[in-house]
């Protein structure tokens, strides 16, 4: 964490900077700061600045251009504040911004409107902990709080199992799921002493924030066995980026080296449209073709759901269209190779009525 590049120095020292990327790393901190880990700066070119990891992380000028539908708060989060830090938008579970330090910060953070904002280590000042905890303690509908930030690991090992503690000791609370971006930016942040700080005797779940194959690197694969050997269950999230992973076979190896290490493949991304983010978006009919051809040629688990964050309404999982329409009690379907299909059930309706009609939608998705 110290020894991160933070100044327009640094980042000169460590790239050959194109014009655009001087500008606007200049610029940025009245946006988004920067900085990146000297581990994930390593990963990167140092020459092109088409690089994927470096378009996701390196500023350039693109992200000062506010587009039509963007927003500082995409997801409309700030309505469902409920307690500090506490966010309530679905029944059973709650998200819990425990910091607002990132070890790097993304381009495309949909929090960017919090993350790295005031330069005190919390989003959420600790003794206002107790009043979050609070809340979770009087909603007995609450059997998942998903610990996020900010990086919820960016705190130090102390603090984290003391809040670790205080979860455990709510009886309704079965789930504690961590969001996390370190093991990808920061692996050598997976200590012996952090494992030993989360120990819990709920289930605890950590979805590790994810881009491109390359992050796939004898280190991360070592902090990634540690965290499954501690018996915490890892799944992946992934935001959908133009130039950075929009590509069917960088998805593909992505899905593959996941499910090689343990890591389900849980949800991509549809990148939320944050202000400055039109450059690193890319259309939904390309995030359908890609679970398409995904669906095509991996295991079932190897296959994430594509979801698309719409503001004050939650996610939308979007599918490739199966379903063609029904006829004589036969429901039509079309599978991935393109071939037609069909199941007798004279009992349904069909299944979409024409506002929802199969065959007039999602038409990038068929191939006939
Ligand atoms: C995404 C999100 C969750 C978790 O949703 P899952 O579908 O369970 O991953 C919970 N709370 C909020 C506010 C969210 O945005
Ligand atoms: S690690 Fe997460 S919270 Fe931090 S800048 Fe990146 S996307 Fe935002």
């Amino acid at each position: 964490m110290r020894n991160r590049l933070k100044t327009p120095e640094d980042f000169a020292r460590h790239f050959e900077l194109s014009e655009t990327e001087r500008t606007a790393i200049a610029h940025a901190a009245d946006r988004l700061p920067i900085a990146l880990t000297p581990y994930y700066a390593s990963l990167m070119s140092r020459t092109d600045p088409e690089d994927p990891l470096r378009r996701a992380h390196v500023p350039r000028e693109d992200e000062f251009i506010i587009s039509e539908g963007e927003s500082q708060d995409p997801l409309g989060e700030e309505r469902h504040q409920v307690a500090p830090g506490i966010v309530h938008r679905y029944p059973d579970r709650v998200l819990f911004l425990i910091t607002n330090q990132c070890p790097i910060y993304c381009r495309y953070c949909m929090r960017s409107r919090l993350v790295g904002k005031m330069d005190r280590e919390h989003l959420v000042p600790v003794s206002q902990w107790e009043a979050s905890i609070a809340y979770i303690k009087s909603n007995p509908d609450i059997r998942e709080v998903l610990l996020s930030g900010g990086e919820p690991l960016a705190l130090g090992d102390e603090r984290l199992a003391w809040l670790i503690s205080a979860l455990d000791a709510i009886d309704h609370v079965e789930v504690i799921r961590f969001s996390t971006k370190t093991p990808a930016v920061m692996p050598q942040r997976i200590t012996p002493g952090l494992i030993k700080a989360l120990k819990t005797d709920k289930a605890m779940w950590m979805a590790l924030h994810l881009l491109h194959p390359r992050e796939f690197t004898p280190e991360f694969i070592r902090a990634v066995d540690r965290l499954t050997r501690a018996g915490i269950v890892l799944t992946t999230q992934i935001p959908l980026l133009k130039g950075v992973n929009d590509d069917i076979n960088v998805m593909k190896e992505l899905m593959q080296r996941c499910v090689r290490h343990r890591i389900r493949p849980y949800y991509i991304f549809q990148c939320d449209p944050i202000h400055g983010s039109a450059y690193l978006r890319t259309p939904i009919t390309r995030g359908l073709e890609i679970i398409e051809a995904l669906q095509g040629s991996l295991s079932g688990h190897a296959v994430p759901h594509y979801v698309v964050d719409v503001a004050g309404a939650g996610k939308m999982p979007l599918a490739p269209q199966r379903y063609t329409h029904s006829a004589d009690g036969y429901h039509h379907f079309i599978n991935f190779r393109g071939e037609h299909a069909q199941y007798f059930d004279s009992e349904s309706p069909a299944l979409y009525d024409s506002k929802h009609d199969a065959n007039s939608k999602n038409s990038a998705t068929r191939k006939n």
